[in-house]
């Protein structure tokens, strides 16, 4: 049976599409498959309630109160008024009970609405209250008939769904009486067991056909538990599953060999070295010299938070790489970044006539061309450059090693494009000063190794960190004077997190315009960048900043990463509160580098979330990475961190990978089991789970990776 057949097989009347099931016909169809991409019978078994509301317990309207989420009450309804014009035209309907009256309110589908509803007739209602200038109202809720025929169920699943849907009328109801005829065509059958039999036992798994029944007619609180919690299960399984396999993948391939520490790198250590290694350091170059020795090739992870050093790590490895005969590329998520790398590597490279070349999108031309050709000859050993180096068009003579800068910005997709490169797929060396919480690194990274450098370089001071309101930007502004009539240098950052919000980048402008008063130009240099400006000008700018030539750098979040100017003793970051805590470390971590006594300003506006406020807080209590990103991870959840979002990798339905740590703690033993035992996941028991992963691969993210 071909792979295809075997999912066919599985899933046929699931198939079906979705406009043949009874209660949806062509119309709605189409707008399911438009909103929800709900195109098959098996589509709308997979979208899965996200909560469920209590039906069985009616609110008095009294009690109710602005605190209060989803609501049911069962009143009579009067008043039934279009009121406003034009585009804030709504339909206000009053519905009372014993206790109180309070208003429904519809936005949409207002004359449908209208037509449906009749006064004087008692209704059941539910909905999520929400307050207007004061005024408790219930915008667009489920409401329906009170007779003797109105089943009051217990739990009601509520579906995720969009403002067009329901004002079509495809309520969460409807949602619930669509399924619900969908369940009547199915039979256990349609739905089998696809975990092996001995985890649901070993586990305590529901089996699938139940799981999914409970998930969307959970008959008890204990169902609908127990459903999510073998939904998530099963989940989580196949993500484990997937870096188990990639993870075997790259310990069976073949790499190349760095037999020798050669000339070059004992030439560097002994004599062009600038400083003694840390012990991590040390510890961490002899993981990578173990690891690329074994005639395995490596994926490894080099963790290090700000500031500890990882750039010395990465360019010996390059020295290995050439002293082994192999080329070596160092790649960067900004041109910014590249051209500092570049610069650096540069002048500790300079004495020993190594040549290394930049490569990025704005190199064009006959510069390009030659670099492109002393790439292929290998006349060019070492290049560092952007994502631009993974195109098609660079081809090395014999690439032996690939570090990888900063990763969260690069997709799982494009690391696995370095693999190509060469015949054998060079050594990884991916290096982030984003400290990954454990669980998002199980999920993300878990087919890497990890090499931590735990250990700041020597004569480090912690830098101060302080949160100022508004009131005191005058206070702040002198002190950056202060220091920088000291001899140091400053950055000013502001917030741009969308680069096309034309705001941010008025507020930017209108903010330089002040720096330029507090820093007048008979005295200070202010260089400017930011993400709209052309790329070559930008990188002018920012040199103009490295070399001393300016001492006021004003920025947005460009520089968030990698930048290293150790003369730069402050940081001030305008509008803290609009950043993330992870964000707030990385700039932060701008400074300090070097021996002066270094400080973060905090600048935000006088009113502040209790959010806002307690990231301030955790971020002048704190200067560890690990602490910040566990508090980012919790505070914030893992869809928006480290730019994963669009890259798919944490799409889960059900699963939390923060707080469903256990389960993910669970799967992946299990994971690193079966594919320890079965590999290519051939065996007739793992059969089901294998199908879900191909089904899966056909479906997203995870093509790419192969
Ligand atoms: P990151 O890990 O953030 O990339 P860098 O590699 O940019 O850190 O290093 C930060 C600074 O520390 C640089 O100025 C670098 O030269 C310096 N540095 C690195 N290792 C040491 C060391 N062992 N002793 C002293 N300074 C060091
Ligand atoms: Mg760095």
């Amino acid at each position: 049976m071909s792979q295809r057949q075997a999912i066919s097989n599985f899933a046929s009347i699931l198939d079906s599409p979705i406009e043949y099931l009874k209660g949806v016909g062509p119309q709605r169809g189409d707008m399911l498959r438009k909103e929800l991409g709900i195109g098959s019978f098996g589509d709308l078994l997979y979208h899965y309630p996200y909560r469920y509301a209590d039906r069985s317990k009616f609110t008095k309207i009294a009690a109710i109160n602005q605190d209060s989420d989803f609501v049911q009450i069962a009143g009579t309804v009067i008043n039934i008024n279009e009121e406003g014009e034009g585009r804030k035209k709504r339909l206000v309907a009053t519905i009372y009970d014993d206790s109180g009256r309070i208003d429904l309110v519809w936005f949409q589908g207002a004359q449908w609405m209208k037509k449906s509803l009749r006064e004087h007739d008692k209704y059941i209602v539910f909905g999520r209250v929400n307050v207007f200038n004061g005024v408790m109202n219930i915008p667009h809720p489920e409401i329906e008939p009170l007779n003797s025929e109105t089943a009051i169920p217990g739990l009601q699943p509520v579906y995720p769904t969009t403002e067009k849907l329901r004002a079509k009328g495809i309520s969460n109801r409807s949602f619930a009486k669509i399924t619900q005829s969908l369940f009547e065509k199915i039979k256990p059958g349609d739905i089998p067991e696809v975990l092996p039999l001995n985890l649901l036992s070993q586990y305590q798994l529901c089996n699938r056909y139940n799981a999914i029944k409970w998930i969307h007619y959970p008959d008890s609180e204990e169902h609908a538990q127990a459903a999510r919690y073998r939904l998530k299960w099963e989940e989580l399984l196949a993500s484990q599953l997937k870096i188990a396999q990639l993870r075997l993948q790259h310990t069976i391939q073949p790499g190349y060999m760095f037999e020798k520490v050669g000339e070059h790198f004992n030439n560097f250590y002994n004599n062009f070295l600038p400083f003694s290694l840390t012990n991590a350091q040390k510890r961490v170059l002899k993981e990578i010299r173990v690891d690329t020795a074994t005639g395995k090739q490596m994926n490894r992870l080099l963790q290090g938070d700000v500031g500890s050093g990882k750039t010395i790590v990465a360019l010996m490895s390059m020295l290995l790489a050439i002293d082994n005969g192999f080329q070596a590329c160092l790649m960067a998520p900004t041109e910014i970044l590249a051209h500092q790398h570049y610069q650096s590597i540069r002048s500790l490279l300079e004495k020993m006539h190594i040549p290394c070349a930049v490569l990025t999108g704005t190199t064009k031309g006959k510069e390009r061309k030659e670099i492109l050709a002393g790439l292929a000859s290998g006349e060019i050993p070492i290049v560092v450059g952007t994502h631009a180096l993974i195109e098609e068009s660079v081809q090395f003579q014999n690439l032996g090693l690939a570090v990888i800068d900063e990763q969260h910005r690069f997709g799982v997709g494009q690391r696995a494009r370095l693999w190509k490169k060469n015949e054998r797929a060079p050594h990884v060396l991916v290096m982030t000063a984003t400290p990954i919480p454990r669980t998002l690194a199980m999920t993300l990274y878990g087919d890497l190794d990890v090499s931590v450098i735990d250990e700041l370089p020597p004569g480090r001071q912690e830098i101060k960190t302080v949160h100022r309101n508004e009131m005191r930007r005058a206070n702040v502004m002198e002190f950056i004077r202060s220091e920088i009539d000291k001899g140091r240098q400053a950055y000013i950052v502001y917030p741009l997190i969308e680069e096309s919000e034309k705001m941010d980048y008025e507020s930017l402008m209108a903010g330089y315009e002040q720096v330029k008063i507090w820093f007048p130009d008979h005295k200070y240099r202010i260089a400017m960048v930011h993400g709209k400006q052309e790329a070559g000008k930008r990188v002018r700018n920012m040199e103009r900043f490295v070399s001393g030539e300016a001492q006021v750098l004003v920025a947005t979040t460009v520089i968030e990463v990698g930048v290293n100017v150790p003369n730069a003793s402050v940081m001030l970051i305008e509008s803290a509160e609009r950043f993330g805590l992870s964000q707030l470390h990385q700039l932060r971590g701008r400074v300090g580098r070097g021996a002066e006594q270094s400080y973060c300003i905090l600048l935000t506006g006088n009113k502040l979330s209790k959010e806002s406020l307690q990231r301030m807080k955790i971020m002048t209590s704190t200067t560890n990475g690990f602490v910040i990103a566990e508090e980012d991870l919790a505070m914030r959840g893992p869809g928006d961190l480290y730019g994963t979002k669009q890259s798919g990798v944490l799409k889960f339905k059900l699963a939390d990978i923060v707080a469903d740590s256990a389960i993910l703690e669970q799967t992946r033993q299990a994971a690193q089991q079966i594919v320890a035992e079965d590999p290519s996941l051939t065996a007739p028991q793992h059969q089901g789970i294998r199908n879900i992963l191909l089904q899966e691969v056909k479906e997203n993210h995870w093509g790419k990776i192969s």
